[in-house]
């Protein structure tokens, strides 16, 4: 994709992540994986005004490609370049801190049932990653375990993280688990969850895993 076109789209997706509510102004991080370089956006910046001058371009070890006195890479930058060192098939990686799956990660509890089916086929579980102070290399020492086979993970005491072979693809992830996470905690106000049958559940989640596997194997 020409990187004007992925400036472009990575602009609109971040103001439709603030929109949504799912960030405030200054929160959350987007990047994007190119031929020969990743773009992210800027550390301190608001969402809502984003503008494609402000999105800094990097090398794979985190150089700026196109210096800027005003704009800096997110703090979280090595977070997203770790991600796609892992996973050569995943294009776009999109983190927030919304807050039903933000409440996940501060209990330290995976997104996990057996009553809701969009969730066993999507995603099986949302796993937590292991806490790591943000900025630093621990916050995806838990990467390898927990992102092979995964398209959406909690930081733990932090947030979401989504990631896609589309920038796309990785946001639908993150409003997906939003809202699925909304409606299971909601589900526990009115007295938790009731399960599908059990024979049910368990073909249920061997099917998502079986798209998942094929999806992700399809991939270079
Ligand atoms: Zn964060």
């Amino acid at each position: 994709m020409p990187i004007e076109q992925a400036k472009k789209e990575m602009i609109k997706i971040a103001k439709k992540m603030y929109l949504s509510g799912m960030v405030n102004i200054f929160e959350g991080n987007i990047s994007v994986r190119l031929e020969d370089r990743f773009l992210i956006t800027p550390s301190q910046q608001s969402k809502e005004d984003m503008t494609e001058d402000m999105i800094i371009e990097v090398d794979a070890e985190a150089n700026v490609l196109n210096p800027s006195e005003l704009y800096k890479p997110s703090s979280e930058i090595m977070m997203h370049l770790e991600v796609y060192r892992l996973r050569p098939d995943v294009n776009a990686v999109v983190h927030n801190h919304s807050a039903y799956a933000t409440a996940y990660a501060v209990a330290g509890k995976p997104i996990r049932t057996k009553a809701l089916t969009e969730v066993m086929v999507i995603f099986g579980e949302v796993p937590v990653v292991p806490y790591g102070t943000p900025g630093t290399e621990r916050i995806y020492a838990g990467f390898a375990e927990h992102l092979d086979s995964r398209n959406a993970v909690l930081l733990a005491n932090h947030g979401l993280m989504t990631v896609g072979d589309t920038l796309l693809n990785a946001y639908s992830q993150a409003e997906a688990v939003e809202k699925l996470a909304q409606t299971l905690l909601y589900a526990k106000l009115l007295g938790g969850e009731e399960p599908i049958p059990e024979e049910e559940a368990v073909q249920i989640l061997a099917y998502g895993e079986q798209i998942r596997k094929k999806a992700m194997a399809a991939k270079p």
